[in-house]
């Protein structure tokens, strides 16, 4: 199984909007939301069947028994997350809590135990294909870990040649997660002054894992100039550059009626076919992808 990785320096890219024509266009067996902070592929795939659920258990959180508790202020003052305070006795805030178990391991009362606590939500839909989600729980972190598990039970369950994963936006843990074992980026770019600096990021987020990029910018007639900037940029980094999509006001409409831009004509399902192409070529010229796919590709 090859792993296509979706990515975009920032939300609003409209990453998960092509994350999920691709998905039709390859029609791949399987695939991950890793953007567990806001999972929102399931809402223009189309399941109708119930997930298979079971909670995520991140790192464990600190608690304190103060009936145990001698009050040597230990705990608090070697934690350095300021997540212990003694006001009214001593006590753990479990959102500033790291699970790094310094104060269970110093505490000379026995008063501190590390708990499993429940940090999110995985969701494995089963059919004809296999998509793995997950949802952090507010004020959880370790979002990192979760998008492990998230392409790690895809892994494990699905079976298809392409495997593409909607990445999370940004340049933090869960992106360096998702970029994990993956075989090809796709960077989705915006043609703004704050998407370009994204880009550039993201570019070397994944170059310092040593993964092969390409980068498309969505919605380029938004401004012309910084598309040229940017098809520029890819050529003075030495990334490949596969093409652009325009801004579509019907893009928004499909979404939100969850279907996804390769579900009818339209100006970006257009736009997000060449960019699809162009891709695929591209893996199969790195042989990263073999007959199967490229027939779905050129049907
Ligand atoms: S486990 Fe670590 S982060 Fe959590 S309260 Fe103890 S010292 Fe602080
Ligand atoms: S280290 Fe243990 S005994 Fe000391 S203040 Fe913290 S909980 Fe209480």
């Amino acid at each position: 199984m090859k792993q296509l990785l979706i990515l975009s320096g920032k939300g609003g890219t409209g990453k998960t909007t092509l994350a999920s024509a691709f998905i039709r266009f390859s029609q791949a067996r399987a695939y991950a939301d890793c953007d567990v902070d806001a999972p929102n592929l399931h809402l223009v795939m189309g399941h109708d069947n119930e997930p298979e659920k079971k909670d995520y258990y991140g790192l464990p959180k600190a608690v304190i028994d103060q009936s145990l508790c001698i009050n040597c202020d230990l705990c608090r003052s070697h934690c350095r997350f300021n997540a212990i305070t003694a006001e009214e006795g001593y006590s753990v805030d479990p959102f500033a809590c790291e699970g790094c178990g310094v104060c269970h391991f110093l505490c000379p009362a026995g008063a501190i135990t590390m708990k499993d606590v429940p940090a999110g939500e995985m969701m494995l839909y089963k059919n004809k294909e296999v998509f793995s989600t997950a949802r952090l729980i507010m004020g959880s972190g370790n979002s990192g870990l979760l998008v492990t598990e998230v392409k790690k039970a895809m892994k494990e369950t699905g079976k298809s040649e392409l495997a593409i994963i909607d990445g999370s936006p940004g340049i933090g843990c869960p992106v360096i997660a998702s970029l994990s074992g993956v075989d090809f980026v796709l960077i989705v770019a915006e043609p703004s002054l704050s998407g370009i600096s994204d880009m550039k990021r993201i570019i070397k987020t994944a170059a310092l894992q040593g993964v092969e990029t390409a980068v498309c910018i969505n919605k380029y007639d938004l401004s012309l100039e910084n598309t040229r900037h940017i098809e520029e940029l890819c050529g003075e980094l030495g990334v490949h550059f596969i093409g652009k999509i325009p801004f579509d006001p019907l893009a928004l409409e499909v979404v939100n009626s969850g279907r996804t831009i390769a579900d009818i004509q339209c100006p970006s399902g257009k736009g997000a076919r060449y960019v699809f192409n162009e891709l695929m070529a591209l893996m199969e010229k790195k042989n990263l992808i073999n007959l199967i796919v490229k027939g779905a590709v050129h049907e």
